[in-house]
């Protein structure tokens, strides 16, 4: 499932095509995704511009000159495909080969600047729904969302605070979205590793019993935003490298530090640990036994 990386990538190869551009025609070529889309989806997007793409969590919102906001998640396997005169790009495909059957283009967005927008989603676990942009904060997929980890109100004693009394994992607790947003199985795995905290840690253990952060939840902290923040830089540069190649340059998975790396040495310096894996919550965790603790 794309997370917080991929989802910006995609944000960064959209906005320049849509941003500023009205919605010229757009296309259903299905009536549904993970939900029925809305009736009047055509209707409330033909001859609106988009005044700005923006995300939240693992949602991507389009700003319409209308009002409304489009809201966008890529679900397992969404993509979208940029084509702008010869120019060919599929912003976010970084971590996993995108699909580019026309069985599974669903919506395409026809652009006032002659840009062709498509989403294409095999598995249809995407989801587009239209709100006011006055009743965000009342949407229900957005206003239990927790913080955005690389947002400024982010830190140890934010995190401490959402993991005091958890009994759950530190790996389940920093997947749920109510606790960070953005992060998923691969993020959070890289993200524990940097920190030295073994997954299997309960999560209340990173505050104290009063609620305030542990040295734990800085490391945690600090290891969230550096992996979040190098897998975004490596998305920008497969970004620019697809027009010339449309090739594998920039994929961050070569960077991966534990994840699908399970009988690989640890990477840590000094460390002589072997990655293991095992599944938590039905996901596979990797991890080192010997630094993560
Ligand atoms: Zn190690």
């Amino acid at each position: 499932m794309p997370e917080l990386p991929e989802v910006e990538t995609v944000r960064r190869g959209l906005a320049p095509v849509m941003e500023g551009a009205r919605l010229a025609k757009v296309e259903a070529h299905r009536g549904d995704l993970r939900w029925p889309l809305p009736k009047d989806f055509k209707e409330r997007l033909e001859g609106k511009s988009v005044t700005g793409i923006g995300r939240r969590g693992k949602y991507l919102l389009a700003d319409l000159s209308s009002g409304d906001v489009l809201l966008m998640h890529l679900g397992m396997s969404g993509s979208f495909r940029v084509f702008r005169g010869a120019d060919k790009n599929t912003p976010g495909k970084y971590h996993h080969e995108r699909s580019k059957h026309v069985a599974h283009d669903h919506i395409v967005f026809h652009m006032s600047n002659g840009a062709v927008v498509t989403f294409n989603d095999p598995r249809r676990f995407g989801s587009m729904k239209i709100v006011a942009r006055a009743k965000l904060d009342e949407e229900p997929l957005l206003s239990a969302m927790g913080p955005e980890p690389l947002g400024n109100e982010f830190d140890a004693a934010m995190l401490a605070r959402a993991c005091q009394g958890k009994k759950t994992s530190l790996k389940a607790a920093l997947s749920d979205q109510r606790v960070v947003a953005g992060l998923g199985n691969i993020y959070v795995c890289e993200a524990l590793h940097r920190a030295r905290l073994s997954p299997k840690r309960r999560a209340s253990n990173i505050a104290t019993r009063t609620g305030a952060p542990k040295e734990h939840a800085t490391r945690l902290v600090d290891g969230i935003r550096d992996v979040l923040n190098e897998a975004i830089k490596a998305g920008g540069s497969s970004l620019r490298d697809h027009r010339r190649t449309d090739g594998e340059i920039g994929l961050f998975q070569h960077n991966f530090r534990v994840y699908d790396r399970e009988g690989k040495p640890c990477p840590t310096p000094g460390c002589k640990g072997t990655i293991r894996r095992m599944v938590q919550t039905g996901r596979s965790t990797f991890f080192c036994p010997v630094c993560q603790k």
